[in-house]
């Protein structure tokens, strides 16, 4: 694991050329400088201070990036198996042989099994080209592609569509005149770390802190008021928030008359959930309940940030809905200093540009796996875009797939497994470890190791868990080796990166392997990849090589407010919300129409599900830390040595009634399996929750059942994925929360 050669070149002379690029070791997109020897080897990394944003920072992540780039594991060839799946035999192929063949067995079972047969799952970001497998699938013919949406913003940007006719509502923290500041299961200091810079400057300059988190995690020790639902049950808790502000009438009564929909049907919802009802859900004592409300609501300007709680599931939406009614309600939407209504650039191409959707044809859209059962997935999202595009500059379909309309992966792998309700005989994956970015493993697994599964395809930077699976694996360039330029449509300003060096040994990019892959498919792909972000940012009178040279090389967020108090330019009336009434949708049409609920809820369903007799403790999944994002950075020796094994955090408390100490290993319990972390003692964690790691070990064996120890280790494997308990309009899945025992474990089997 150790990485003599990045050491080695570091100290060996000094820099001939800098570049400016951006890191993408997580999506806060921190620029860098990157210094080049006389030979293009990248020798040294830093923050750039001239970045609109981060203004310098790098966290350790970033500092790892040429260990990361040169690390001897890589990736660097085309792999075809040569024995069975999960064997770990493979034969060194060419680009061209693998992807003649891919690209004929695709063909043939599009031929006889229609393009849907065919499914796509994209993984973490990993850099700016990483959407161009949605174009390949909508012009292949295909509505199953999918990704992490559902269990990432998904649930938040759908429930802004919903809510608000477009979205996301970005907190825009003012130091100075934000003066509440809520983070609701947010953790900025680590996966954003120049955001909680700025979080930290509003509070020194007088804003009030509410964090919301079962965990005591950094932003909980700054807090000004400290809340701690049970995990799964924060819908319930933002719903009591609704009801104090709604009791106590701090709402913005000029805007909700002018501007919502559905506003006493909430008012008789959020009647339903006192405080003390609320406590009694949550754990959350009324007193906090009711001091949160007051200040989130009568301290204006307020900004709310959420990150993804313990619990999605069933209250994925519910959750979300009602924290959007929360900023509607008190008036803080798209107010300095709260949170902003983000639109796409008009006339600048963005990701959901790039996987234009228009190109699938409509009698395949209405197949997308799981769209049957979870309606927002294909109907939900025509009518949402319908909506939209009459506000947002009549872009046809301004939502991306990714969060919007994906395929439903817990269904896809069934529909692998089992041939229902259609068969699905190929799929082909980037930078996506299925096996733990999904719950219930075992399911994932089953479906990879199918015969019914005909051709398995990994793009990935290193052989994980999933590409160990795998019929080819094709070696990924990292994003030191490609281009970048950010454009999301979603609010952000348009940021470019140089490329640093080229891709060594045969490592291609995303947008390469899809130009690739596609022309073989008989698709139209621009030869490079700035050709397509070009003709983005035509309508900006600028190309991707003139801005990213420019000394100004972004273009700045859109900067327009209040978007629904414009002239609509055919009738002069206000152009309203992008949402089917015009107005914020506090009951939304689209659901009531789809056959759901219209308002948010707490949702019991998972609690029922859970066997917490025989279980008794809340496993909550996940947090994350600077030293790795995701099931990313193993490899990387700097870090691990930060973090070398997996670990479960414990309250003291607990851990002392279970005769375990700090660094001890611990066997952790599921109705579906048992891994071993070892004890991280985090004082006020709460007895009754542990919170575990997903994780993998690459410096172990990867042939199969091992894994690279993913069996033993990951928390993933044995959370649950079971429909019913999904979020019955968006299918979200219970990704974040299950129930286990613990005990000292000597060591673990492996
Ligand atoms: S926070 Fe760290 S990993 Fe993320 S972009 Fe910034 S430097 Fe890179």
């Amino acid at each position: 694991m150790a990485n003599s050669k990045a050491r080695a070149v570091s100290g060996r002379e000094s820099a001939l050329r800098t570049k400016r690029a951006i890191c993408c070791h997580c999506s806060a997109r921190c620029g860098v400088l990157v210094d080049l020897d006389a030979g293009g080897e990248p020798v040294a990394i830093r923050g750039d201070p001239g970045h609109p944003i981060s203004q310098g920072f790098l966290c350790p992540r970033g500092r790892a990036a040429i260990e990361y780039f040169q690390h001897p594991a890589r990736l660097d060839y085309p792999l075809k198996r040569a024995g069975a799946r999960g064997e770990g035999r493979w034969q060194r192929v060419s680009w061209d042989e693998a992807l003649d063949d891919i690209a004929a067995r695709l063909l043939a079972i599009r031929a006889e099994a229609g393009a849907e047969a065919v499914a796509y799952l994209c993984g973490t970001f990993h850099g700016a080209d990483g959407n161009f497998g949605y174009r390949l699938m909508h012009h292949f013919g295909s509505p199953n592609s999918s990704g992490i949406g559902p269990i990432c913003a998904g649930p938040r940007l759908m429930a802004d569509a919903l809510t608000f006719g477009y979205g996301p509502t970005a907190p825009e923290i003012v130091p100075g005149t934000t003066r509440v500041v809520l983070l609701w299961a947010y953790h900025p200091s680590a996966s954003g770390p120049p955001g909680w810079s700025r979080i930290l400057a509003a509070q020194r300059a007088g804003a009030r802190l509410i964090v919301v988190d079962p965990r005591p995690t950094t932003e909980a020790r700054y807090a000004d008021l400290w809340l701690r639902p049970r995990p799964g049950s924060d819908a319930a808790l933002a719903l009591g928030l609704l009801h104090v502000l709604l009791a106590e009438e701090l709402w913005d009564r000029a805007f909700v008359e002018r501007w919502t929909h559905g506003f006493d049907a909430l008012r008789a919802r959020a009647a339903e959930y006192p405080p003390e009802q609320v406590a009694a859900l949550t754990g959350v004592p009324p007193d906090q309940i009711l001091r949160a409300a007051r200040w989130y609501a009568a301290l204006a300007p307020a900004a709310l940030a959420s990150g993804a709680p313990n619990g999605l599931g069933r209250n994925a939406l519910n959750f979300e809905r009602a924290l959007c009614c929360l900023i509607a309600l008190t008036g803080n939407l798209d107010r300095p200093g709260g949170n902003r209504l983000a639109g796409p650039h008009p006339g600048v191409g963005n990701k959901t540009t790039g996987e234009d959707y228009a190109a699938l044809p409509p009698a395949q859209r209405a197949k997308r796996l799981g769209a049957e059962r979870f309606r927002l997935l294909h109907e939900g999202f025509e009518r949402l875009s319908a909506a939209a595009a009459r506000v947002w500059h009549g872009i046809a379909y301004p939502y991306s797939v990714q969060f919007w309309a994906a395929a439903h992966p817990p269904t896809l792998f069934r529909a692998i497994r089992t041939g229902q309700p259609y068969p699905v005989r190929a799929l082909w994956v980037q930078h996506n470890n299925l096996l733990g970015c999904y719950s219930n493993s075992q399911e994932v697994y089953a479906a990879l190791v199918s015969p019914n599964l005909e051709l398995f395809v990994v793009h990935d930077l290193w052989l994980t868990p999933t590409a160990m699976l795998a019929d080819y694996v094709l070696p990924a360039a990292s994003w030191l080796e490609k281009p970048f330029l950010w454009s999301t449509g979603r609010g952000d300003p348009v940021l470019t990166g140089e490329q640093v060096t080229m891709p060594r040994h045969e490592r291609r990019s995303d947008y390469e392997l899809c130009r690739d892959l596609g022309r073989r498919l008989g698709q139209q792909w621009p030869e490079r990849v700035e050709e397509v972000w070009d003709q983005w940012l035509a309508g900006a009178e600028t190309t991707f090589d003139a801005l990213v040279r420019a000394p100004q090389w972004w273009l700045p967020a859109p900067s327009e407010r209040r978007r629904h108090e414009q002239p609509d330019p055919g009738t002069g009336a206000p152009l309203g919300f992008g949402t089917p009434t015009g107005k914020v949708e506090l009951a939304s049409t689209v659901l009531a129409e789809l056959g759901y609920d219209p308002l948010p809820a707490h949702d019991p369903a998972l609690d029922a599900a859970l066997d917490r007799a025989r279980y008794p403790l809340w496993l909550m999944v996940g947090g994350t830390r600077i030293d790795a994002l995701h099931q990313d950075h193993r490899q990387i020796a700097s870090l691990r040595r930060r973090h070398p094994d997996p670990q479960v955090e414990i309250d003291p408390r607990l851990a002392a009634a279970h005769g375990i100490a700090e660094g001890d290993w611990v066997r952790i319990e599921t109705p579906r399996g048992t891994i071993y972390q070892r004890a991280r003692l985090v004082p006020d964690l709460g007895t009754d929750v542990v919170n575990a790691e997903r994780w993998w070990y690459p410096e172990r064996e990867g042939r199969a059942p091992t894994l690279y120890g993913f069996w033993e280790s990951n928390v993933s494997a044995y959370t649950e994925d079971d429909p019913a308990l999904c979020d019955p309009a968006y299918g979200a899945w219970p990704f974040r929360v299950a129930v286990c025992r613990i005990a000292r474990a000597d060591a673990p089997p492996g």
